[in-house]
């Protein structure tokens, strides 16, 4: 790191695609580099990634936003990682290698290893400890997977030679030098969403790793959202510049949001729905389908708490209009088709392609396009689909309304989606509150790049990064009770068309 450091370094490792974002000091982006990944769909619940792909896509994008910005690691003040989480990356210490594809957290065909530790005190039985239910959503039944079924996994892990992480994990320790002395690290944020770890102590969980017999070897440290990780390696284009910052995706959205108290909340929009409720410095046990997860930790101070209401399938449903049906070619284009009509034509559509998330956690659901005539068309299908959105963000701000006992008084908004002003007047008008989107909107990687900026110094305190945020724009909610109360019901009927779907022999 030289004394002309301007700029801050965030790598977005996605879903979808992973990106390499450089912020000045004002928040603003500076440059971007993005590449996509395979998504491997070997059979119907299976969704892989090619983790070495992964990493070299890292690479090639820090590559690209450095010289997009015209600068090179001499610039960089530091370096924040933010991450799809759950998904499950399992490889040899020695070699580099991951074992097997990374088992992405939409899969859902450890269904069975949930079934059989359910069996014994049922799927709230780690949640208590965790703040989470069992669900295939999260690592540990995902490392359990790989362990039980790539030949000679568990006898490789026993001995010590597997590392498992999620790809905040594979991308750090890569990033810091990987067979040469790679930190095998996580953040607390990361960290709460395997299932494996005490939400109170910071700690894994001996009895639950004993449960899903997955080997404490495997795991990586568990460290604070904001300190110094580790610098890069001597082969990196960022060589010896500090890494600073972990955020999963969903935390570093509500970071880059500035709503670090409680009471202060956002909602993303992406792939799928990922509402975050600030509840401060104690954990708050859900009554009503919401998780309990770490929002942050910065250095030495306390952990953050937060609820989370996670919805699997929103923006993904219009990729689905688009990659299953074929009535767009562009996932902007459903805004244009669904304002081809007046309205939803009576037709409802419950996205449940993977079960149903919160706030119902219903694995025997599945997809149902509902309240069809002879009058229903392309144009009322694509507005129900993002009118579905909106109504999945209804039930678990409800959730999260019944858990805090208070009202939020707007929702900021970010993600893909938010592009879609139709969109995001039907959710203020469904939910009868203003929605804001900040002037910023990649505020994943930003979260990621505040939490590095502020373990060096690059910013002073939160209240600095208060001052960043600026509203961009704003849809205030117009639509009558009446009418609002009609669709939402007629929305619940429809959940209730798609629950107890799956039996053993229908899958
Ligand atoms: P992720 O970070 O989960 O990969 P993004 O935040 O990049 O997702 O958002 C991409 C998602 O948003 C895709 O699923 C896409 O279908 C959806 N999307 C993009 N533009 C629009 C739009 N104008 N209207 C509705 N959905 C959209």
């Amino acid at each position: 790191m030289s004394d002309d450091a301007r700029y801050i370094l965030a790598i977005d490792q996605g879903t979808t695609s992973s990106r390499a974002i450089v912020f000045d000091r004002s928040g603003a982006v500076v440059s971007v580099g993005q590449k996509e990944h395979r998504q491997i769909l070997p059979r119907a619940g299976w969704v892989e990634h090619d983790a070495s792909e992964i990493w070299n896509g890292v690479r090639e994008v820090v590559g690209q936003a450095l010289s997009r910005a015209d600068i090179t690691r001499h610039s960089i003040h530091a370096v924040g990682i933010t991450n799809q989480r759950e998904t499950t990356v399992v490889w040899d210490a020695k070699t580099g290698r991951p074992i097997t594809n990374a088992i992405v957290w939409q899969d859902t065909r450890t269904q069975g290893i949930v079934e059989r530790l359910a069996a014994d005190g049922g799927l709230d039985r780690f949640r208590e400890a965790t703040g989470l239910p069992l669900s295939t959503y999260f690592s540990a039944t995902k490392i359990a997977w790989i362990l039980e079924n790539v030949e000679g996994a568990r006898e490789r892990a026993e001995r010590g030679e597997l590392l498992f992480g999620t790809t905040d994990t594979w991308v750090l320790w890569n990033l810091t030098g990987g067979v040469r002395g790679g930190v095998h690290a996580t953040d607390v944020t990361n960290a709460s969403r395997t299932l494996l770890l005490d939400l109170r102590t910071l700690e894994w969980r001996p009895d639950i790793l004993d449960a899903f017999g997955i080997p404490a070897s495997m795991l990586p440290e568990v460290r604070s959202s904001s300190e110094v990780y580790g610098t890069a390696g001597p082969s990196s284009l960022l060589r010896e510049t500090p890494i600073a910052g972990i955020l999963g995706d969903q935390q570093a959205a509500t970071f880059g949001q500035a709503a670090f108290d409680a009471g202060e909340a956002k909602n993303t929009y992406g792939t799928g729905n990922f509402l975050i409720v600030g509840t401060g410095t104690e954990p708050v046990m859900s009554g009503n389908g919401l998780l309990t997860t770490i929002a942050y930790k910065l250095g030495d101070g306390e952990p953050h708490y937060a609820l989370e209401g996670s919805i699997a399938v929103t923006g993904s449903l219009v990729q689905w209009l688009r990659d299953n049906l074929g009535i767009i070619s562009k996932a902007e284009e459903v805004e244009s088709l669904a304002l081809s009509v007046d309205d939803n034509g009576g037709a409802y559509f419950v996205p449940a392609f993977s079960g149903l998330f919160a706030p119902h956690w219903r694995p025997d659901a599945r997809g149902a396009l509902v309240g069809l005539t002879r009058f229903v068309n392309k144009g009322h299908i694509a507005r129900a689909a993002l009118e579905s959105i909106a109504f999945q963000t209804r039930e678990v701000l409800d959730a999260a309304t019944a858990d805090t006992g208070t009202r939020l008084e707007e929702l900021k908004v970010d993600g893909g989606a938010t592009g879609n002003d139709t969109l995001l007047q039907f959710q203020a008008d469904v939910l009868g509150l203003p929605v804001v989107r900040p002037e910023v909107g990649e505020t994943t990687a930003l979260g990621a790049a505040y939490a590095a900026g502020l373990a060096t110094g690059f910013w002073s305190d939160l209240d600095e990064l208060r001052a960043n945020w600026r509203e961009g724009k704003r849809w205030e909610p117009t639509m009558e009770a009446a009418e609002r109360d009609r669709l939402n019901r007629s929305w619940d009927k429809a959940v209730l068309r798609t629950l107890d779907w799956v039996d053993e022999d229908v899958k």
